[in-house]
């Protein structure tokens, strides 16, 4: 066996259809047998919040080993994860098709698939995997100036940490009425698609629910930088959520329908 892979990673389609996917049981001993090859290599131990957590539950243990960790604590591994990928793109050397096998943002991806279809899936992460409702509403005029205008006072603070389990020190961000796509409409357009190289590109700028309603000065920047290389851009004349809360939280089918 081959210490570590040299070969260009595979990453295979998620089977996230199948009944073994959200098996329990099939999970669980993924999760061990996964956790275990980490626990021995640690190289991700600074990357993320979800190794140390995962190395410390292993070290609390009497003998270090990851079959003597409450099965319950993986949950806080695992919630620890947002799906960067920097573990399998930069960091693994036992990615397929090394015979280890191990593609750990799938595995937390599964493990969260299982925790959505088992409803225990927070109103707070509810809520906030719906940036595109959540700005739309919060972002019509008047309610925008006064949810801002709330957010930074104390009791603010204290009724999303008591209602929504955000703390009440965290920053909350501001929400717009006038969005970066409102203020940018003159550049919706159709991009040019011709295969001629001497025709002129553009770029298609993807404004982000973010960048759209909560923080649009970030958008025109971005505009106003292509611009001065002499780049020209464009928006599309819609946009939709990429869909990567929903992905956060295990809600694949949401993914998938957003995708049609
Ligand atoms: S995919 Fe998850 S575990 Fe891997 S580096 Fe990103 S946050 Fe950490
Ligand atoms: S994901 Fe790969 S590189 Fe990172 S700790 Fe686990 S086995 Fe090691």
């Amino acid at each position: 066996m081959r210490e570590g892979s040299i070969d260009a990673p595979i990453r295979h389609p998620i089977d996230w259809q199948s009944d073994n996917f959200s098996d329990p049981k099939a999970l669980f001993e993924e999760l061990k047998r996964v956790f275990d090859i980490c626990n021995g290599c640690r190289r991700c131990f600074n990357l993320c919040g979800t190794f140390p957590k995962l190395f410390d539950l292993i070290d609390e243990t009497p003998t270090g080993d990851i079959n003597e960790v409450d099965e319950d604590k993986f949950w806080e591994v695992i919630d620890n994860c947002y799906l960067c990928d920097i573990c399998f793109k930069t960091k693994c050397p036992y990615v397929p098709p090394h015979e280890f096998n191990v593609d750990f943002p799938h595995l937390m991806l599964r493990a969260k698939a299982l925790k959505h279809k088992q409803k225990k899936v927070s109103l707070r992460d509810k809520i906030l995997s719906n940036p595109e409702t959540l700005g739309s509403f919060a972002g019509i005029p008047i309610i925008a100036q006064t949810v801002n205008a709330f957010n930074k006072t104390k009791l603010g603070g204290l009724v999303s940490e008591k209602a929504l389990g955000i703390d009440r020190n965290a920053p909350k961000p501001k929400f717009y009425s006038q969005t970066a796509r409102k203020e940018l409409k003159h550049y919706v357009n159709e991009p040019s698609l011709s295969n001629d190289d001497t025709a002129q590109k553009s770029v298609v700028l993807f404004a982000t629910c973010y960048g759209n309603r909560n923080d649009p000065q970030v958008v025109k920047d971005t505009v106003v930088c292509f611009e001065k290389n002499n780049v020209p851009i464009v928006l599309t004349k819609t946009e939709k959520c990429c869909g990567m809360p929903k992905l956060e939280l295990g809600d694949i089918d949401s993914v998938a329908k957003a995708k049609d």
